[in-house]
Protein backbone atom coordinates (compact mmCIF):
# COMPACT_ATOMS: atom_id res chain seq x y z
CA UNK A 1 0.00 0.00 0.00
CA UNK A 2 1.26 3.33 -1.27
CA UNK A 3 0.76 4.87 2.49
CA UNK A 4 3.35 7.28 3.95
CA UNK A 5 2.89 6.34 7.36
CA UNK A 6 2.27 2.74 6.93
CA UNK A 7 5.90 3.25 5.59
CA UNK A 8 7.38 4.82 8.50
CA UNK A 9 5.95 1.81 10.43
CA UNK A 10 7.37 -0.86 8.33
CA UNK A 11 10.71 1.15 8.68
CA UNK A 12 11.01 2.03 4.99
CA UNK A 13 11.36 5.73 5.89
CA UNK A 14 12.77 7.41 8.75
CA UNK A 15 10.99 9.13 11.59
CA UNK A 16 12.36 10.37 14.82
CA UNK A 17 10.13 8.24 17.06
CA UNK A 18 9.26 8.68 20.45
CA UNK A 19 7.26 5.61 21.32
CA UNK A 20 6.53 2.26 19.68
CA UNK A 21 4.58 -1.04 21.12
CA UNK A 22 2.46 -3.32 19.19
CA UNK A 23 -0.61 -1.16 18.77
CA UNK A 24 1.33 2.55 18.25
CA UNK A 25 3.96 4.74 17.18
CA UNK A 26 4.34 8.00 18.04
CA UNK A 27 7.68 10.11 16.03
CA UNK A 28 7.91 14.14 15.57
CA UNK A 29 6.40 15.38 13.04
CA UNK A 30 8.71 16.38 10.45
CA UNK A 31 7.52 20.03 10.03
CA UNK A 32 6.49 21.19 13.50
CA UNK A 33 3.75 23.69 14.14
CA UNK A 34 4.99 24.38 18.10
CA UNK A 35 8.46 23.76 19.73
CA UNK A 36 6.94 19.92 20.69
CA UNK A 37 4.71 18.67 17.73
CA UNK A 38 4.33 14.54 17.88
CA UNK A 39 2.18 12.34 15.78
CA UNK A 40 0.45 9.47 17.69
CA UNK A 41 -0.71 6.76 14.77
CA UNK A 42 -1.73 3.39 14.73
CA UNK A 43 0.30 0.39 13.26
CA UNK A 44 -3.06 -0.92 11.23
CA UNK A 45 -4.04 1.32 8.36
CA UNK A 46 -6.67 3.27 8.90
CA UNK A 47 -6.93 5.77 6.58
CA UNK A 48 -9.51 8.40 8.30
CA UNK A 49 -11.57 9.08 11.40
CA UNK A 50 -14.72 8.21 9.25
CA UNK A 51 -12.90 4.44 9.13
CA UNK A 52 -12.84 3.94 12.58
CA UNK A 53 -15.12 1.25 14.00
CA UNK A 54 -16.45 -0.49 17.06
CA UNK A 55 -13.76 -3.28 16.69
CA UNK A 56 -11.45 -0.33 17.20
CA UNK A 57 -12.58 1.53 20.45
CA UNK A 58 -9.50 0.37 22.49
CA UNK A 59 -7.40 1.01 20.03
CA UNK A 60 -8.59 4.76 19.72
CA UNK A 61 -8.57 4.85 23.64
CA UNK A 62 -4.61 3.43 23.92
CA UNK A 63 -3.84 6.41 21.31
CA UNK A 64 -5.38 9.16 23.16
CA UNK A 65 -3.51 7.83 26.85
CA UNK A 66 -0.55 7.83 24.76
CA UNK A 67 -0.86 10.98 23.60
CA UNK A 68 -1.57 11.81 27.12
CA UNK A 69 0.95 10.05 28.37
CA UNK A 70 3.92 11.22 26.20
CA UNK A 71 3.00 14.90 26.25
CA UNK A 72 3.35 14.45 30.41
CA UNK A 73 6.77 12.93 30.14
CA UNK A 74 8.02 15.63 27.52
CA UNK A 75 7.15 18.32 30.39
CA UNK A 76 3.65 19.35 29.20
CA UNK A 77 2.30 20.22 32.40
CA UNK A 78 1.54 23.74 31.17
CA UNK A 79 -0.99 22.11 28.32
CA UNK A 80 -1.12 21.21 25.06
CA UNK A 81 -3.48 20.51 22.27
CA UNK A 82 -4.54 17.40 20.54
CA UNK A 83 -5.93 17.54 16.82
CA UNK A 84 -7.17 14.72 14.73
CA UNK A 85 -7.88 15.99 10.71
CA UNK A 86 -10.68 14.50 8.93
CA UNK A 87 -10.58 14.55 5.27
CA UNK A 88 -10.03 17.79 2.93
CA UNK A 89 -12.28 19.89 4.91
CA UNK A 90 -10.57 19.22 8.31
CA UNK A 91 -7.25 19.56 6.56
CA UNK A 92 -6.47 16.00 6.78
CA UNK A 93 -3.25 15.50 4.19
CA UNK A 94 -1.59 11.96 5.38
CA UNK A 95 -4.79 9.36 4.84
CA UNK A 96 -3.04 7.25 7.98
CA UNK A 97 -5.23 8.36 10.82
CA UNK A 98 -2.87 10.37 12.85
CA UNK A 99 -3.11 12.27 16.32
CA UNK A 100 -1.43 15.82 16.62
CA UNK A 101 0.14 17.06 19.78
CA UNK A 102 1.51 20.25 20.35
CA UNK A 103 2.80 21.79 22.71
CA UNK A 104 5.46 24.14 25.06
CA UNK A 105 3.71 27.71 23.11
CA UNK A 106 0.54 29.50 23.48
CA UNK A 107 -2.12 27.49 21.83
CA UNK A 108 -5.26 30.33 20.51
CA UNK A 109 -8.32 29.58 19.54
CA UNK A 110 -10.20 28.98 17.12
CA UNK A 111 -7.35 26.92 15.19
CA UNK A 112 -7.24 27.90 11.36
P1 LIG B 1 -2.50 16.16 8.51
O1 LIG B 1 -2.37 17.40 7.68
O2 LIG B 1 -3.39 16.29 9.71
O3 LIG B 1 -2.86 14.97 7.65
O4 LIG B 1 -1.08 15.91 9.14
C1 LIG B 1 -0.04 15.25 8.48
C2 LIG B 1 1.21 15.60 9.20
O5 LIG B 1 2.21 14.69 8.84
C3 LIG B 1 1.73 17.01 8.91
O6 LIG B 1 1.82 17.75 10.12
C4 LIG B 1 3.09 16.74 8.29
O7 LIG B 1 4.06 17.70 8.64
C5 LIG B 1 3.43 15.38 8.84
N1 LIG B 1 4.36 14.60 8.06
C6 LIG B 1 4.36 14.42 6.71
N2 LIG B 1 5.36 13.61 6.34
C7 LIG B 1 6.02 13.27 7.48
C8 LIG B 1 7.16 12.46 7.75
N3 LIG B 1 7.84 11.82 6.78
N4 LIG B 1 7.58 12.35 9.04
C9 LIG B 1 6.91 12.99 10.02
N5 LIG B 1 5.82 13.75 9.83
C10 LIG B 1 5.39 13.90 8.57
ZN1 LIG C 1 -1.16 3.60 6.32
Amino acid sequence: MDCLFCKIVAGEIPARKLYEDEHVLAFHDIAPQAPLHFLVIPKKHISTLNDLTVEDTALAGHILFTAQRLANEQGCEAGFRVVMNCNEMGGQTVYHIHMHVMAKRQMTWPPG
